[in-house]
C-alpha cells in the first residue's frame, strides 16, 4: 500500500478507534534493522551477551511446567533482588520490563488533570507519551546548555516527579545529594527515579528508600545486564508504595514475568562477577573512546551511561547519522529543538567503536 492508500484507510477505520487511541502518539523506539549487518549502536543495548548461568536456567525449565502459569508475585526473584540491593522482599516489585513498570507507576501514583507532574524538558521520551496516554498533566524543567536540569526545577507545586538518573539521551548524572534534596522538598508526591543506567557510573538512591517513603527506584536487567530480549524490569521502594503497584498489576495481568523470564533474571543477579565484569569494561571503552572523540574535535557531553551524547560543531547532526547509516553505523538521531546537532551513541565492543572512530573521523575530515 502506497503512503496516501495507507492514510485514506486510517481515516476510515480511526471511526472505530477511542478518542485515547486518536489523541495518543506513540513512542518510537530505536530501528531493529533486518535487512543487513549493522554496527547496532542505536538502542542502548549490551554489546556483550548475558552471562552464561541465564540460557543455564532458562534450559532448566522444564516443559511441564510451562503448562502452569508462572508465579504471580515473582517470589524468588524478588527475594533475589532483595538480597542483593540488602532491602526486604516486600519492597521490591518485578516487571515485564522496566517501561512496563512505568506505566503501572503512573496509574499507582499520579492523579489525572490534576496537578502537573515534573520532568526535564530533555530526557526519556516514553514519559509524555504515559501522560498522555494516561491524560496526566505534566510540566518540562528546563535544562541548561550543558544538558544539566536544576533542582530548583524541581521545587514548585506539582503532583509527582520523575528523573532519569542517568539522564537520556545525554548521560548526565544527578549527583545523590541533589536527588535528596529534591526527595526532601517533595514530600507529598511521589518522586520515582528511573535508574536504566545507574550501573554504567552514576549514584543509585536504593539506600535512600527507608528515610524517604515517596521514593520509588526504577531499574532494568535491559541494559546493564545485557536482557533486553527478556524484558524484565523491577522496582524498589516502601512497601506502601510497591502494594500500589502490585494492584496495578493484579488489575491489568497478574502473570506479567513468563517462566523463562523468571529463572533467567534470577541467574543474572546471582552471577554478579560477570555483572562487573562487563559494566566495567563498557565504562573503560565509553571513556577511551569519549578521549579519541574529544581530540579530534567533538562535543563530548560527560556520560554515567552505557552511551555518549556527541556532536560536532561544523557538521549537522542528520547528516552525520545520514554518512554513518550509509557506512552500516547505526545511531540514534533526534530531530528536536536543542539537540537536533547530537548523537547518541551506544558504547559498543572495542572493535565495534574503533571502527566507529575511524568512520566518523573519515567523515569530518573531510568538511
Ligand atoms: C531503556 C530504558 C528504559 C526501559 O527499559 P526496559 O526495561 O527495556 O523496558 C526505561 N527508562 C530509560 C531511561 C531507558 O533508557
Amino acid at each position: 500500500m502506497d503512503n496516501s492508500g495507507q492514510v485514506k484507510y486510517i481515516f476510515c477505520m480511526s471511526k472505530y478507534w477511542s478518542t485515547t487511541v486518536k489523541n495518543i502518539k506513540p513512542y518510537t523506539p530505536g530501528e531493529q534493522p533486518k535487512d543487513k549487518k549493522y554496527i547496532k549502536l542505536n538502542t542502548n543495548e549490551n554489546p556483550y551477551p548475558p552471562s552464561p548461568r541465564v540460557i543455564e536456567a532458562i534450559r532448566q525449565v522444564t516443559d511441564e511446567s510451562l503448562r502452569l502459569y508462572p508465579d504471580p508475585v515473582c517470589d524468588l526473584l524478588r527475594e533475589t533482588i532483595a538480597a542483593y540491593y540488602k532491602v526486604k522482599k516486600e519492597q521490591v516489585f518485578a516487571g515485564n520490563g522496566s517501561d512496563e513498570l512505568l506505566a503501572f507507576a503512573y496509574l499507582a501514583f499520579f492523579e489525572p488533570a490534576e496537578k502537573p507532574i515534573l520532568f526535564a524538558e530533555i530526557t526519556y521520551s516514553f514519559y509524555p507519551v504515559y501522560a498522555t496516554l494516561f491524560k496526566t498533566k505534566y510540566k518540562l524543567i528546563a535544562v541548561d546548555d550543558e544538558f544539566n536540569v536544576p533542582a530548583e526545577g524541581y521545587y514548585q507545586e506539582n503532583g509527582g516527579i520523575i528523573i532519569a538518573n542517568s539522564n537520556a539521551p545525554t548521560g548526565r548524572g544527578v549527583p545523590l545529594k541533589t536527588i535528596k534534596t529534591i526527595l526532601g522538598q517533595n514530600k507529598d508526591s511521589v518522586v520515582i527515579i528511573d535508574e536504566a543506567y545507574i550501573d554504567f557510573g552514576g549514584e543509585s538512591a536504593v539506600g535512600l528508600i527507608d528515610e524517604y517513603p515517596n521514593l520509588l527506584v526504577i531499574q532494568t536487567m535491559s541494559k546493564s545486564r545485557a536482557l533486553a530480549g527478556l524484558r524484565i524490569g523491577y522496582a524498589i521502594g516502601s512497601e506502601g508504595l510497591i502494594e500500589a503497584i502490585t494492584r496495578i498489576k493484579d488489575s491489568v495481568n497478574s502473570y506479567t514475568l513468563d517462566r523463562l523470564a523468571l529463572a533467567g533474571a534470577v541467574a543474572a543477579i546471582k552471577d554478579d562477577a560477570y555483572f562487573q565484569k562487563t559494566r566495567t569494561k563498557i565504562i573503560q571503552t565509553r571513556e577511551r573512546i569519549s578521549n579519541r572523540l574529544t581530540e579530534i574535535g567533538f562535543k563530548v557531553i560527560p556520560s554515567q551511561a552505557n552511551f555518549i551524547f556527541i556532536s560536532y560543531p561544523q557538521y549537522p547532526g542528520s547528516a552525520l547519522f545520514q554518512q554513518l547509516r550509509e557506512k552500516d553505523i547505526l545511531v540514534r538521531y533526534f530531530n528536536k529543538p536543542k539537540i537536533d546537532n547530537f548523537l547518541r551513541v551506544t558504547i559498543g565492543t572495542d572493535v565495534e567503536m574503533d571502527k566507529f572512530l575511524k568512520t566518523i573521523a573519515a567523515i569530518v575530515a573531510k568538511r
